[in-house]
């Protein structure tokens, strides 16, 4: 029986990994499965028709659920293949800034979250478009201004940045502050703003509703100086997106959809192993990033922050995983763990599945596996890295998980080990803004 069923298993992931070589022009296997004729073979490689997605979703499963290193050691290597036909060897760096700690949201996995009592910043427009000076004089392609979700990062503020940056430099703009209001979003994009990136975190309504308190009524933090925040009463804000009704879809998802409809490259993701995340939920996440049709896809391991609620909670359970048991739910689904692998067999098959998509190798995975985790992800699907330029005082604030911020290194000292590691792995720095080119119409 169980031999049966690893062969079964086998078969499986080669006909998904054939398929996905069919449908997105690579040489054809022998095994090209019976009503799949040349004019439609050729249709799928045309770029104006839309190929079905070259794997199922109980491929995916299979393949997120597969542990033997030999078959994986395939799944690597056709993401690689896929990855540098579709998008080549440039790796293209985004400079991160991180323009504010505040945060209205109170998410139970991030260290920034409202109710934590820490010292928070927000930084001037002078200190943001001196890292965006940092990101040309590196050579970078795009900047990203990320912010907790501050109602105090206003909307003329960001307007005033985004024009500053796209007057005066040839970088393009990514925006990635949360759930903001659709006129603001609007203002952005007129302003020059290019992508506009918003992570769904899970598919699961479920876990999403779970993890993101409903309650989003913390005060509007005033702008001011670095300091502790103090507690205040509960106030509705104005701006936020509705509170979804009961069963119906993931927020963040609408959301995107009328980002894309304003014009921006939109981008999401996932955190993968977070407590309560099943393997089920993590395929629907990567069948949904290719039904999102977008052109940046983040995911990371969900990291344990031991002072927030999710944090406190995974400790024991994530150490169950380590020790390879895999804790179960009450209908018989596991717990995905939060390792290196994991997150790399998403990266691999969200390449195979979105073979054009600009895709992220994560600070979140070079933290959990120090040494090789940067070189991992681009070696097993991703084409983009995210470098820090936030100012090493305000990095350490902005610690949404422990270990994220390499604080001994400024922007210069780590783009000098960036390209050492690229060189390495044998890619190039990519040039210019790097927007998606696509495959897929
Ligand atoms: N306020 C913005 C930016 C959030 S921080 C927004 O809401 O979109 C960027 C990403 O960090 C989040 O989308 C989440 O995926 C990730 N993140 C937050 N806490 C994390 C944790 N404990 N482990 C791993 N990733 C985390």
């Amino acid at each position: 029986m169980q031999a049966a069923g690893a062969v079964f298993r086998l078969l499986q992931g080669k006909r998904g990994l054939s398929r996905a070589v069919r449908s997105y022009g690579g040489e054809a296997t022998s095994d090209a499965g019976a009503g799949d004729t040349s004019a439609t073979r050729s249709s799928r490689r045309s770029v104006d028709v839309s190929p079905p997605c070259p794997f199922s979703r109980d491929e995916v499963l299979a393949w997120l659920k597969e542990d033997d290193d030999w078959k994986l050691s395939f799944l690597w290597e056709e993401a690689d293949r896929v990855r540098r036909e579709h998008v080549g060897d440039e790796v293209h760096l985004r400079g991160l800034i991180e323009l504010s700690s505040y945060c209205r949201r109170d998410c139970l996995y991030c260290g920034i979250r409202a109710s934590r009592k820490i010292e928070r910043y927000r930084m001037t427009e002078e200190e943001v478009m001196e890292c965006v000076r940092t990101a040309q004089k590196l050579e970078y392609g795009t900047v990203v201004l990320q912010s907790g979700e501050d109602l105090g990062l206003t909307s003329d503020f960001i307007t005033r940045v985004v024009r500053r940056i796209k007057t005066e430099t040839p970088l393009a703009v990514t925006l990635s502050l949360g759930e903001r209001s659709l006129d603001e979003m609007k203002e952005w994009r007129m302003a020059g703003a290019d992508r506009y990136l918003l992570k769904h975190e899970t598919s699961d309504p479920e876990l999403f509703r779970r993890i993101h308190p409903e309650d989003r009524a913390f005060p509007v933090q005033s702008r001011g100086k670095t300091g502790t925040v103090p507690s205040q009463g509960p106030v509705r804000l104005p701006g936020t997106v509705p509170a979804l009704p009961e069963g119906s879809s993931n927020p963040r998802v609408e959301l995107l959809m009328r980002l894309r409809e304003l014009g921006y490259e939109i981008g999401s993701g996932v955190m993968v192993g977070i407590p309560g995340q099943s393997y089920e939920s993590l395929a629907d996440d990567i069948m949904l990033f290719r039904e999102l049709d977008l052109e940046m896809i983040g995911c990371g391991p969900f990291v344990p922050h031991p002072e927030t609620p999710l944090g406190r909670q995974a400790g024991e359970s994530m150490g169950t995983v380590h020790n390879g048991t895999v804790p179960g739910f009450a209908d018989g689904r596991s717990q995905v763990p939060a390792t290196d692998t994991m997150t790399t067999k998403v990266v691999a098959l969200t390449r195979l599945v979105c073979p054009d998509a600009n895709i992220p190798s994560t600070t979140a995975l070079a933290t959990v596996n120090r040494e090789h985790g940067r070189e991992l992800g681009l070696e097993r699907g991703a084409n983009v890295w995210m470098p820090n330029l936030t100012p090493l005082k305000y990095r350490i604030l902005y610690e949404i998980y422990p270990g994220k911020a390499k604080v001994i290194d400024t922007a210069e000292e780590f783009h000098q080990n960036l390209l050492a590691t690229l060189a390495h792995i044998g890619r190039v720095p990519g040039k210019g803004p790097g927007g998606r080119k696509r495959v897929i119409q």
